[in-house]
């Protein structure tokens, strides 16, 4: 008999990591061992807000009580099928988020760039079955500065080096043109075009909020055009910005969405392609498909969060809380704060470099009991859980007064 392993402190499990786990991270020096609502608790019982909510995967907070009792149930019941059988959950999960989402029909997937693949594929089949692109030409569209995920395809048009260099051949048939310039996509696009792919708010990028009326134009130019715009909403959709989608902003309703993240109720990943019936029902048997896609977990715990969606309260509560967010970094600005981009319960903050990198911001935060993430340079990006509240978002602000004032 081994005795028991000691229980390790924060500091032996990271550097634990350092020989056995790929340095594709670099993580704030925090090990978390048990959280609720805004809240995490660290091996030392350190207590922090979580103002990054897993970049948006965790909208309702951690472990949020219905998404946990959903979990539950299905957990006792059934939990992997494959898509080879038909499972009880399926059904009312495409039915309610293809309802709640004013689209017809569900591509169930897992990770968000499995989403975003699946878009792709989806986008040039029906580009050579229904728009009559010969074969082998169709192009997409998408904008510099995107972040669409990791695999090779989708970093392939990416614009930051970081995530591209080293690791190529890459993928064919994309054009890259600036975000938010119309008359520059309006150029790219021609009679071999499936798809403009583009975030309706660019978060890796910085919470780049496009200027009113680019994403109504990008519905209009292609519907002219003739080809497909596709929304990766996979950070921006589910009640992020104040709305169930960030779209409904300028009322537009794409052809294509890809929605992941907060889908999962941060319990397990689940992410989707969502769209018309026309764009979707391109896909015959055989032609795609996932071992897990669609699993019952996946289906009880998507059901389980269109259902708190369909209350409409946690876009409310991104909306008003939003304000307080907004007023709170506006109080900031010339006093630390050199400007920030925000929508609904979402913020990109340039912090003032002289005061130091967001990564060192992000470390005294994390001092102060707050947890944030920095993007490129002296950028931090904010997304609490929708479920925070007031005080606790105004202590968040307090805490970042704090280390930059
Ligand atoms: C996170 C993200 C993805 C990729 O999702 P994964 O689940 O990490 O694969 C794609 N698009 C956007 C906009 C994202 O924020």
């Amino acid at each position: 008999m081994t005795a028991p392993a000691r229980p390790r402190t924060s500091e032996q499990l990271i550097r634990a990591e350092e020989p056995v786990l790929a340095h594709n991270y670099h993580p704030l020096p925090v090990v978390v061992a048990r959280a609720e609502g805004s809240w995490v608790e660290d091996v030392e019982g350190n207590r922090y807000l979580d103002m990054l909510a897993g970049y948006s995967a965790l909208n309702f907070g951690h472990r949020h009580p219905a998404l946990v009792e959903a979990a539950h149930r299905q957990l006792d019941r059934l939990t992997l099928t494959s898509r080879a059988f038909h499972n009880d959950r399926l059904a009312e999960f495409a039915e309610r988020l293809a309802e709640l989402t004013g689209m017809d029909m569900v591509l169930p997937m897992n990770t968000g760039a499995e989403a975003v693949e699946s878009g792709i594929k989806v986008a040039r089949k029906w580009a050579y079955d229904v728009k009559g692109v010969p074969e082998g030409r169709a192009t997409i569209v998408v904008a510099a500065e995107n972040f669409h995920g990791r695999t090779t395809t989708i970093v392939g048009f990416s614009t930051d080096e970081t995530a591209r260099a080293g690791f190529g051949p890459f993928t064919p048939g994309f054009k890259v043109v600036p975000y938010n310039d119309l008359a520059a996509l309006e150029a790219a696009v021609d009679d071999t075009t499936a798809a403009v792919l583009i975030e309706p708010v660019q978060g890796e990028a910085g919470v780049i909020v496009p200027d009113d009326g680019y994403l109504a134009g990008v519905r209009e130019l292609t519907r002219r055009a003739g080809c497909l715009f596709v929304a990766d909403e996979i950070q921006s959709g589910l009640g992020r910005t104040g709305r169930t989608l960030a779209v409904e902003h300028e009322d537009v309703l794409p052809d294509v969405l890809l929605l992941g993240k907060a889908l999962g109720g941060g319990i397990v990943p689940v992410s989707a392609v969502v769209a018309r019936r026309e764009v979707l029902g391109v896909l015959r048997p055989g032609e795609h498909g996932s071992t897990f896609g669609g699993n019952p977990l996946a289906a009880a715990v998507g059901t389980a969060v269109v259902e708190l969606l369909e209350t409409g309260e946690f876009q409310r509560r991104a909306a008003e809380l939003g304000v307080v967010l907004r007023d709170g970094l506006a109080d900031l600005v010339g006093r630390g704060v050199t400007g920030f981009r925000a929508r609904g319960l979402w913020a990109g903050v340039d912090v003032e470099p002289a005061l130091g990198t967001g990564r060192e911001i992000s470390e005294r935060l994390m001092r102060e009991g707050v947890l944030v993430k920095d993007t490129h340079g002296s950028t931090i990006r904010l997304a609490p859980p929708l479920t925070i509240t007031t005080e606790e978002l105004r202590s968040a602000l307090g805490a970042l007064e704090k280390v930059l004032v």
